[in-house]
């Protein structure tokens, strides 16, 4: 959705998957703009906001996860958004479109916010983003967050960190004014980009059990704490296979793998969704940020005695550097060795290292076995020593 406020996709079409038709089409029926209220498990029936009841055999929750609003007066103020669903950025795409919105502010730091920042600069609007924290990008390491944040001010994205939000207000010279405690910001549009929380409340009215997380538990078939009751998607948890716990991580790769795996048990093919390692990626303007597995402080909590190396590379061979680099991060086990995560920010080529290294942690590899893995190498797309090997042997140097 942002590359669509932006411009880069052309068209609201691209965004939808599947029509209302070619859900008919395979005999699925759709019920849009309706909500289900109730689930009377005892005649095993949803009842709609419609007033509908549909019988059901299996029941499947995949109701996502809920946008969170900090608790600051006037987000009720019309010029202020959220971006979740396709109507949300139609609405801002249309806001932009109106010509009326020269400026953008952004309450958040976190991907969505910084793909906004993004989008509303390509589209010739002036941005701010406004956060309580120093840094943006809190998932990264602070010299990494560091880069995020000069990436944002060279292009022309103010930044106000440390910054409270205490109220938004209706503006004098423009439609809306954010009093934070560092001041006032005018703007013409603010979004609210302050994170999501797992939607659980209609499994809870019929007794689902819920983790730590808030999220849905749900065993590795995708089933919950009820029989013949699913759930997949933000709502549901997922298991970390590095910190082998149970954690929510509300992605769209695994949404779409869990609601397959729920599926094809439905349907009678018994699947086990195997779980994640935490592979994560964005881009802000000319930045690739990516990370997977655990960072420091999850290794910690995990048992682990992580041990850090930081590098950087350039993603093609010394010999063809155009300048630019890879900032590559590793943590691992010091008693065992075993690779536990990774973080990178840098040019082309930081996304694909942090693929490659999610493969290496799904396979449980150590350190001293990555550091000799056999990778494709020419000049253009590295060199005879990787970013990745250098790491790993500069974190070898330290046990
Ligand atoms: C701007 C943006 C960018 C993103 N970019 C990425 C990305 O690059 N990579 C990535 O992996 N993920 C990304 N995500 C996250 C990804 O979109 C979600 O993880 C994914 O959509 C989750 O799918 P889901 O089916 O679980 O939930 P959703 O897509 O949220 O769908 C849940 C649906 O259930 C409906 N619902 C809830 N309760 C009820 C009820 N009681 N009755 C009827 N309907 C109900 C909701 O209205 C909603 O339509 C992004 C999210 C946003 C907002």
């Amino acid at each position: 959705m942002p590359y669509y406020i932006g411009d880069v996709i052309a068209s609201e079409k691209k965004l939808i998957a599947r029509t209302p038709e070619a859900f008919e089409k395979s005999g699925i029926r759709e019920r849009l703009n309706t909500e289900a209220e109730e689930v009377d498990e005892n005649k095993g029936e949803v009842r709609l906001r419609t007033g509908e009841r549909i019988p059901y055999d299996i029941l499947v929750f995949a109701t996502g996860a809920s946008v969170t609003m900090p608790p600051v007066p006037g987000l009720d103020l019309p010029g202020v958004h959220v971006l979740k669903t396709l109507p949300d950025a139609l609405s801002i795409k249309e806001a932009i479109g109106s010509g009326k919105v020269k400026k953008a502010a952004v309450i958040g730091a976190g991907f969505i916010a910084m793909e906004m920042a993004e989008a509303f600069r390509t589209a010739g609007v002036e941005a701010s983003l406004i956060q309580q924290a120093k840094l943006p990008v809190r998932r990264w390491d602070p010299d990494y967050a560091t880069l995020v944040k000069e990436e944002l001010v060279k292009h022309g994205v103010h930044c106000h960190p440390e910054t409270s939000p205490k109220a938004v207000e209706k503006g004098v010279s423009s439609p809306l004014r954010v009093v934070t405690d560092r001041g006032e910001i005018d703007t013409d549009l603010l979004l609210v980009a302050t994170g999501v929380r797992p939607e659980t409340r209609l499994a809870e009215t019929i007794g689902l059990a819920v983790g730590e997380t808030r999220a849905l538990r749900v065993n590795f078939s995708q089933e919950t704490s009820r029989e013949g009751v699913y759930a997949v998607g933000d709502c549901a948890e997922v298991f970390h296979r590095v910190s082998q716990s149970w954690t929510s991580l509300p992605l769209g790769d695994i949404a779409n793998k869990q609601g397959r795996v729920a599926g094809s048990n439905i349907g009678g093919t018994p699947l086990l969704f195997p779980g994640v390692v935490g592979a994560q990626s964005f881009k802000v303007f000319d930045l690739q940020v990516a990370a997977t597995g655990l960072d420091e402080g999850e290794a910690k909590q995990s048992g682990f005695t992580p041990v850090v190396e930081k590098v950087t590379g350039t993603p093609t061979a010394r010999s063809m550097s155009r300048g630019e680099r890879i900032h590559l991060k590793l943590i691992a086990d010091r008693s065992t060795g075993r690779f536990l995560g990774a973080q990178a920010v840098g040019s082309r080529g930081t996304v694909s290292r942090i693929n490659f290294l999610s493969a290496a942690l799904w396979s449980g590899l150590k350190i001293d076995e990555i550091a000799y893995m056999d990778l494709a190498y020419s000049p253009p797309f590295g060199g005879a020593w990787d970013p990745v090997h250098i790491a790993c042997h500069a974190l070898m140097r330290q046990f």
